[in-house]
């Protein structure tokens, strides 16, 4: 198990996934650039070339809570990054997981899991078994503790605007109070009772979010997603006990569209960069403990702003990898971004 051996009990934790080689990558003999030799090490051998043209391979190192090579499946990814964030709901915290990446990276293969294929071989993903141990959790709790409902929330960001999953993608509003609360108005939060309720949920909303003909996109990877599993007190006002945010981000290939002169993709990724960004500095700052979190730069950090205060949230990050070289400098861009995020 490639993992670090400082026992990760900070704020932040900052991990990274090597995906394997697919099929058409190995088709077309496609070099493995990146290696994980394990203890949070993850190595990428750069492609470069001297002034006299021979190539060379530079190393680059890098150090993470953990690194995941490709021979690790959701279940231990899981088991190292968004479980242990699941008691600090519990314990009226906010948590937050990330998985941030180049578009085919594997961050919805992370977690959402893979339903593509027959029902039997399909994998699990983040969100699934989040789910479970919220209600193992749950049945754990209630008898020690005060009395807690489960709900479910799920919807998208794109180019700034936010759609509904769970309610053929209505548009809806971000509101911010005078208190600096802020509200996504009308954002249906369902009641569930089970892990298969929440996982059945999920299906109908990523079927949603790839669907798109009506105001977003048909392309996912343009887009963020967000599941919220929220935590919620059985008194009068039904009092916010704790929120788990699990958010598959959208791709980071920035620049990759900027010959492009299509204007509405130039404007997407704008946007895209202008979040990922407000992401990071965010995170940073829930870090440092600071008391100015720059949480309007974009709707993203916005409708996660209760995720970057208190002194219970916790936050964890997957950077996805791709491991092949024609992916290197995209590779070598999500690993930077990774190793601004982790704490100081
Ligand atoms: P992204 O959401 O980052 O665009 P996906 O999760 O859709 O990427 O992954 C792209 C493809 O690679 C999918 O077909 C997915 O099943 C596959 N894939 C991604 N990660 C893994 C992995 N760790 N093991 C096996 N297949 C993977
Ligand atoms: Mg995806």
């Amino acid at each position: 198990i490639p993992m670090s051996t400082s026992e990760v009990s900070h704020r932040i934790c900052v991990c990274v996934r090597k995906r394997p080689l697919n099929k058409q990558e190995c088709n077309k003999k496609e070099i493995d650039v990146v290696s994980v030799p394990g203890k949070g090490a993850l190595l990428v051998h750069e492609p470069k070339q001297k002034v006299d043209l021979t190539k060379y391979l530079d190393n680059q190192v890098f150090q993470f809570d953990y690194s995941f090579d490709e021979t690790a499946n959701n279940d231990l990814v899981y088991k190292f990054t968004a479980k242990p964030l699941v008691k600090s709901i519990f314990e009226g915290g906010m948590a937050t997981c990330f998985a941030y990446g180049q578009t085919g990276s594997g961050k919805t293969h992370t977690m959402g899991g893979d339903f593509s294929g027959k029902q039997q071989n399909s994998a699990k993903g983040i969100y699934a078994f989040a789910s479970q141990d919220v209600f193992a959790y749950l049945n754990h709790w209630k008898y020690t503790n005060q009395d807690l409902s489960v709900y479910v929330s799920f919807f998208e960001i794109y180019n700034g605007k936010v759609y509904e999953l769970l309610n053929k993608k209505a548009k809806l509003r971000v509101l911010e109070d005078e208190r600096q609360q802020v509200q996504v108005v009308g954002l249906e939060e369902v009641y569930v009772t089970s892990a298969d309720e929440v996982i059945k949920l999920i299906q109908t909303g990523s079927a949603c979010r790839t669907s798109g003909q009506t105001s977003a996109n048909a392309n996912s990877s343009r887009s963020h997603a967000i599941l919220q599993i929220v935590l919620r007190r059985n008194d009068r006002h039904s009092t916010l006990h704790g929120k788990f945010s699990l958010v598959d981000l959208a791709g980071n290939e920035r620049g990759t569209d900027v010959s492009s002169n299509d204007r509405s993709t130039l404007v997407e990724t704008a946007e895209i960069n202008r979040s990922l960004l407000a992401l990071k500095e965010c995170i940073r700052s829930l870090g440092k403990n600071s008391d100015h979190i720059p949480f309007r730069m974009s709707t993203l950090t916005k409708v996660l702003r209760d995720s970057f205060i208190g002194e219970k949230s916790r936050t964890c990050m997957i950077a996805m990898v791709s491991p092949s070289m024609a992916s290197c400098e995209y590779t070598m861009n999500t690993l930077r971004y990774a190793d601004r995020v982790k704490e100081l």
